[in-house]
């Protein structure tokens, strides 16, 4: 997992630094995702601003993405391989449990191609499932 980290930082060239590594394995280990308040609980001594810097650097350099679920909170989620610092590539529809209230990314249905009106032109596709996870149920 170590290693996954430092690789993945060395391809995006951001230097290793100690918060990079931890908030990146965090990401690589969490399956559902994260918000800034489990990061900041789960994150041994950090500050936000850090924080919150760390976060959006890894989101402009495809590390991973907003994992839009329709509630107020923002979360965030690792992303697949295909992203990249020039686009993201994260078609999948995300999950959030009504019981537990976490949000899981769902690669394994395909998101349907939709069609727009006339003058309208589709750049982002956000599919939110509301339900009960396997957890909860
Ligand atoms: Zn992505
Ligand atoms: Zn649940
Ligand atoms: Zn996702």
């Amino acid at each position: 997992m170590i290693e996954k980290t430092i690789e993945l930082l060395k391809k995006n060239k951001l230097r290793a630094t100690p918060v990079r590594k931890e908030l990146l394995q965090l990401f690589l280990s969490s399956d559902i995702a994260l918000s800034n308040q489990d990061i900041e609980e789960q994150m041994s001594d950090v500050d936000r601003v850090t924080l919150y810097r760390t976060l959006k650097s890894f989101q402009e350099k495809g590390i991973i993405h907003r994992a839009f679920d329709g509630t107020d909170v923002a979360r965030y989620a690792s992303c697949s391989d295909h992203c990249d610092a020039h686009a993201h590539h994260d078609e999948h529809l995300h999950f959030h449990c009504s019981k537990c209230d976490n949000t899981f990314c769902v690669d394994e249905i395909p998101i349907p191609k939709l069609e727009m009106p006339n003058g309208f032109k589709a750049l982002k596709t956000n599919i939110v499932v509301d339900g009960i996870c396997e957890k909860c149920s």
